[in-house]
């Protein structure tokens, strides 16, 4: 009976092929995993054997041979394998992109998994040869390559001090030189696992630490500064003395160099950062640190979820609440979700940590089905800090500020401490607008106003990028009455430079980090620890430490209430807590000020009088109330297309032929909230559903409906499965 190979291709098809092996095949070649060159179409591309089968119910004559095994060993061992095949069930999304995802670019292209390496080796065998009289460090460095016998690669080097000058100068003297060889896999030593020493640890650190090393997923629920790093660090620490091997999570601002620095200046072993800056042959060479087991520790963002390990220890997913877990476009996965199952897959301990949880992960803790550890206090001698509300609605207010917050601020800079001013909006203001004649700047392609950017006399639209000068009068009416309205962190700038003049000011958003190492050099200035204030948006609220920070102070909090997204309010209040965790992180006392128009809202005194726990179970009262997720799960079909009412009709066309199995309710389709983007018009379905298969089961109907229609290849359309918004 012949063999059939069912392989993957990077197509968007939500299917695999059929082909035939290669004419002489070795048929245990044929693993799971491997990747092999397919002619599909008038292409090859680059495919991944799914499984090997006899039968086939393609007609045989109509079945390919495939081309060239690219490996011996499979690029995606059977765990990474098993979650593609479930993610691409799970997001109804083709197997071959999600494949394509979880693989670093040149291995997509075809690229080699064998790492090649370049290793300083000894000219010469006999040390006494050499004339190193004045160079005592490069006459060791000779000694050591020759007693080696198999040289050096450069983190050897490094870690034996070795410099690149010391190297030079031998390799110039004819003594050694570099030579590439395939690089063996060499497992971190386990018997030198740490450099600085760890904390001792509280006695509810401990009893944390001791509980998350079950098997299982934990949710570690410490407030901010309550050592949930030195957690992980410790839970790390545990796992690399055994051999295994650590993937820890972070959020997409989160990666900081600071990060970064805090877990290598704790161990000895490789701790390797994924990250964007860096290019696509790095990111292969931590892959393969991790493919190898060389790699003791992987930090990196979403993607960094499908880096294989050869020995699995431990998973950890830090400020798991992070929207940016969640891919917002193409294969729309939630890498924390992933690490669950890659928890479960793989038998490890996965470790959830967040100051505010998301609610689906407080549901599932206290439901039982994650293991609920917390941390109330902070170890050291920094006091969690004092909240104050500051209502507006009385108040004459100076580009945004109240004249008790002013007060404020002049108290704590006189002090000479440092504040935070926190906004999250950039530019100088969202608004422009002509008091003449009412016009507005607004996006040619969005339903949406452009962002006046007052540096660069331009309005910007932050939903597209689609940028226009501003004039000096109104391109309406000619009139010369253009008055920005609103507030953005320039604007917040401006303003603070006028009412603190001569003060240090130091903006933080988007806008002002776009330069490569800019955010680094920042943080490096703040913390200096000179009087200054920090103005910024959210990106000031992670991941990052201020020492000298003692008053955060939040222009306004009162449009996480006004949101038509019912998570908007869930999302306000880790936001709180999150920016209010900055201040005073050590020795001296933090004050959180909060400006808003409803000092009087129940939801801000829950947050900041009984803490997150309380407020996230009365927000899961409300989602039982209204059956919103945790409670309910819901996926979206969006659809968008340049002619008006396609993405209307194309849904409208889905929905008609969907039959929903119950208790799926399918809601619309309706235009989505913003209408038209980036020149596309666009619109959704909505369905919810108690039961997970029930949902699971209508989406696939409607998908495969939506692939076969023909007004489908019209309009782009995707699905999301558990949405994280609804727009
Ligand atoms: P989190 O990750 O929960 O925000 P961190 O792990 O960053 O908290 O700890 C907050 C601060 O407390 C850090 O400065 C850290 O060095 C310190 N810290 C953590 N654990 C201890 C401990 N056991 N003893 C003393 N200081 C500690
Ligand atoms: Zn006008
Ligand atoms: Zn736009």
């Amino acid at each position: 009976m012949p063999l059939y190979l069912d392989i993957a291709v990077p197509v968007p098809l939500r299917r695999s092929f059929t082909y035939l092996p290669p004419a002489g095949t070795d048929a245990s070649t044929l693993q799971p995993g491997i990747r092999i060159e397919v002619p599909f179409g008038r292409q090859r591309l680059v495919g991944i054997l799914m499984a090997t089968t006899r039968h086939s119910k393609v007609q045989a004559d109509k079945i390919k041979p495939a081309g060239r095994l690219i490996d011996h060993r499979p690029v995606l061992n059977k765990t990474i394998l098993r979650i593609c095949c479930w993610a691409a069930d799970y997001y109804q999304h083709p197997i071959g992109d999600v494949l394509h995802t979880a693989l670093p670019v040149l291995l997509r292209q075809g690229e080699s998994t064998a790492q090649m390496q370049e290793r300083l080796v000894a000219n010469i065998t006999d040390p006494n040869q050499a004339n190193l009289k004045r160079s005592p460090r490069q006459l060791l460095l000779l000694q050591s390559l020759i007693a080696s016998t198999k040289g050096f690669i450069r983190p050897e080097l490094r870690q034996k001090a070795f410099t690149n000058q010391i190297i030079r100068g031998l390799i110039d003297k004819g003594y050694a030189k570099w030579t590439k060889t395939e690089s063996l896999s060499l497992p971190f030593d386990k018997t030198q696992v740490i450099r600085g020493a760890p904390m001792v640890l509280t006695a509810e650190q401990s009893s944390a630490l001791n509980a998350v090393n079950e098997v299982g997923t934990h949710l570690l629920f410490g407030i901010t500064g309550s050592g949930k790093t030195e957690i992980y660090l410790q839970a790390i620490e545990r796992i690399l003395r055994q051999g295994k091997q650590a993937l820890v999570l972070v959020p997409e601002i989160g990666l900081t160099p600071q990060t970064i620095a805090r877990f290598r200046s704790r161990f000895r072993v490789a701790v390797y950062a994924l990250h964007s800056a860096l290019t696509d042959r790095q990111r292969l060479a931590v892959w393969r640190q991790g493919y190898l087991g060389e790699a003791a520790v992987i930090i990196g963002t979403r993607s960094s979820i499908f880096t294989p390990m050869s020995s699995p220890g431990l998973i950890v997913v830090d400020e798991e609440h992070d929207v940016s877990f969640k891919q917002q476009e193409g294969f729309r996965y939630s890498a924390r979700d992933l690490a669950v199952l890659r928890g479960q897959i793989e038998a490890i301990p996965v470790l959830l940590g967040s100051a505010t949880p998301s609610l689906e992960s407080y549901h599932n803790a206290v439901s039982g089905k994650y293991k609920l550890t917390t941390l109330k206090n902070r170890p050291n001698l920094a006091k969690t800090a004092t909240y104050k509300l500051i209502g507006t609605q009385h108040q004459e207010l100076q580009d945004g500020f109240s004249t008790p917050l002013i007060h404020l601020m002049k108290k704590h800079l006189d002090d000479g401490n440092q504040i935070l001013v926190f906004l999250n909006r950039r530019g100088f203001s969202p608004v422009i607008l002509c008091r003449q004649c009412g016009w507005t700047a607004e996006c040619d392609r969005c339903d949406a106003r452009m962002t006046y950017h007052i540096s660069l006399a331009k309005v910007i639209c932050h939903h597209c990028g689609a940028q226009a000068p501003v004039h000096r009068v109104c391109s309406k009416c000619g009139s010369d009455q253009l008055i920005p309205l609103g507030l953005g962190t320039q604007r917040l700038e401006r303003a603070l430079n006028d009412l603190f003049p001569g003060r240090r000011i130091i903006r933080i958003d988007r806008d002002s980090t776009r330069r490569k190492d800019a955010m680094e050099k920042i943080v490096t200035n703040i913390n200096r620890g000179e009087s200054a204030i920090l103005v910024g948006t959210q990106l000031l609220a992670k991941g990052h430490h201020f020492p000298n920070v003692t008053l955060v102070a939040i222009v306004d909090i009162d449009s996480g209430f006004y949101s038509a997204d019912y998570r908007a309010i869930e999302r306000m209040g880790q936001l709180l807590l999150q920016v209010g965790g900055r201040a005073g992180r050590e020795s001296k006392p933090g004050t959180v000020a909060i400006q808003t128009h409803f000092p009087e809202q129940a939801i801000l005194k829950t947050i900041i009088d009984d803490g997150y726990s309380v407020f996230a179970e009365q927000q899961l009262a409300e989602r039982l109330k209204y059956q919103l997720p945790p409670f309910t799960h819901q996926a979206i079909i969006r659809a968008e297309a340049i002619n008006k009412d396609l993405a209307m009709q194309f849904l409208s066309e889905l929905s008609q032929c969907t039959s929903p199995l119950p208790p799926v309710t399918m809601l619309g389709p309706i235009p989505s909230v913003m209408e038209k983007r980036a020149g596309r018009h666009r619109a959704q379905l909505l369905f919810t559903s108690h039961d997970r298969r029930a949902l699971q089961s209508t989406l696939t109907q409607c998908v495969r409906l939506a692939e076969q229609s023909k007004m489908g290849r019209k309009v782009k359309w995707s699905v999301d499965v558990d949405p994280i918004d609804l727009f």
